[in-house]
């Protein structure tokens, strides 16, 4: 797109979402700036005669990786919601000239299809098509990226502003709201954890007598398997701190771990049976027995938690 079209789609935004003058300047700079300073991305090629050398290439701005974009959203966020706005607004900004860049077709694949609509862009006025778009406000980061996935080249500028300028309002109404969660997410986390605490009195000697097992099962364990033993050490610290500490942020992210670490205990725990049955096979049950051990608390406490929920919304907002 042409800078004044990039200049033009995110003013409009800026004044849509009522930044103050300062961060919408700021935001139009950088929606400018990849033009000027590119990112880059460092590639791996292996030469003919079978060297391995780093590869520094220019991302295309009209086929940006999308994986790259959803960090930069999740990087811009982090900023805000750590009070650094206009370190937000900066990179967001390049996260916009991407978004609309991406609704024109990429010159590498039809150059003559590029200039025709990038110039049938530079023709349409953002603010004289509000009446025509649909503004939405997403609320987290999984309605928030879900945006990005309409990023796909359109085939008429009108079209394609039509839609720059709607993602790039999703994107940008959501990376600057509010820090603190929506109140029905605020409840399912609060939920969640009388749950655990409310346990308190199974989970915490349970995860102790787990704890003080774990240097009997160095003695048995062959050395190679001693590193198995690990999650054995992690999953009790998750669950202690989740049922034991005050407040909402700290607890809620050990518990949206334990459901990773419960599944990692278990393949371990199976791995040490099988080692031990190479080495030592009256050893079998030691490790064999971590399994229901973890799995009952998990089952009791956190079963229908909906963990995954939180877990993507854990880092965009405070939980305070
Ligand atoms: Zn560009």
């Amino acid at each position: 797109m042409d800078w004044r079209t990039h200049e033009a789609i995110t003013d409009t935004v800026g004044r849509l979402l009522d930044l103050s003058d300062e961060l919408r300047k700021e935001l139009i700079e950088h929606a400018r700036s990849p033009d000027v300073s590119p990112d880059y991305t460092v590639t791996v090629r292996v030469t003919y005669s079978g060297r391995i050398r780093p590869r520094v290439a220019r991302l295309k701005h009209h086929e940006f990786p999308r994986w790259r974009l959803r960090r930069m959203v999740e990087s811009s966020r982090r900023l805000w919601l750590r009070g650094r706005a206009k370190g937000a607004v900066r990179k967001l900004g390049r996260v916009l000239h991407y978004i609309q860049d991406g609704f024109i077709p990429s010159p590498s694949r039809d150059r003559r299809a590029h200039d025709s609509i990038e110039n049938a862009c530079s023709r349409v006025s953002p603010q004289s098509i509000l009446k025509e778009v649909s503004l939405h406000r997403p609320v987290g980061r999984r309605e928030t990226l879900k945006f990005l996935d309409r990023i796909r080249a359109k085939n008429s500028g009108l079209e394609a502003v039509k839609s720059a300028l709607e993602v790039s309002y999703a994107v940008t109404s959501s990376v600057l709201s509010d820090p603190n969660p929506p109140e029905e997410l605020r409840r399912h986390a609060e939920s969640v954890l009388t749950r655990v605490r409310s346990g308190r009195s199974v989970i915490v000697p349970l995860f102790v007598i787990v704890l003080t097992y774990v240097p009997f099962l160095w003695l048995l364990s062959p050395p190679t398997a001693l590193f198995l033993t690990l999650p054995l050490i992690v999953l009790p610290c998750l669950w202690l701190s989740a049922s034991l500490m005050p407040g909402l942020g700290k607890p809620l992210w050990a518990v949206c771990r334990i459901g990773v670490w419960t599944g990692i205990t278990v393949a371990a725990s199976l791995i040490s049976s099988l080692v031990a049955w190479g080495a030592e096979p009256v050893l079998i049950p030691a490790p064999l027995a971590v399994a229901p051990i973890v799995v009952v608390p998990y089952l009791l406490f956190l079963r229908g938690a909906r963990l995954g929920v939180l877990r993507s919304e854990l880092g965009w907002f405070l939980w305070q």
